[in-house]
């Protein structure tokens, strides 16, 4: 099998991890955008060419431990977008990429919050609650042992 290893978003290099995720040149310009707009903090400059695990890792040790999640949630959405535009041929929309990092992250602390304590009754309680927890069960036909 021959597979072609450039890059189908920007078709200037090859595609490794550290280039799907930073190097690229659409991907480039979602994290200026994520860094203009407040969604992910920047980095101060990284002596060298940091690879993107070293850059994550700096995130990782970042003060603020929501960081870390808002770029786990922007990397979740740009390889989102990458399958997106791979398989079913979507435009790599800068925009949509930002705004569901940003619904995505939203939507976490929501539940996060929910689930640590805010009982349906609007009153929040030192003890965790299942309200807001949705568990899976093993439809029937599953053989439970
Ligand atoms: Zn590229």
């Amino acid at each position: 099998m021959n597979i072609d290893p450039t890059c189908p978003i920007c078709a200037d290099d090859i595609e490794t991890i550290d280039h799907l995720f930073w190097d690229c040149s659409v991907i480039k310009r979602v994290w200026s955008l994520a860094h203009q707009h407040g969604c992910v903090h920047p980095l101060p400059p990284q002596d060298g060419q940091a690879s993107g695990h070293q850059l994550f890792t700096v995130y990782h040790h970042c003060k603020n431990p929501k960081d870390i999640l808002k770029v786990a949630f922007l990397l979740w959405r740009i390889w989102k977008a990458q399958n997106a535009f791979v398989f079913k041929g979507d435009v790599v929309t800068l925009v949509r990429i930002l705004i569901a990092t940003k619904k995505g992250f939203a939507e976490w602390q929501i539940r996060t919050y929910m689930s640590e304590g805010f009982t349906s009754k609007g009153v929040f309680s030192s003890h965790p609650t299942s309200n807001f927890i949705v568990r899976w069960n093993a439809p029937s036909w599953i053989c439970q042992t």
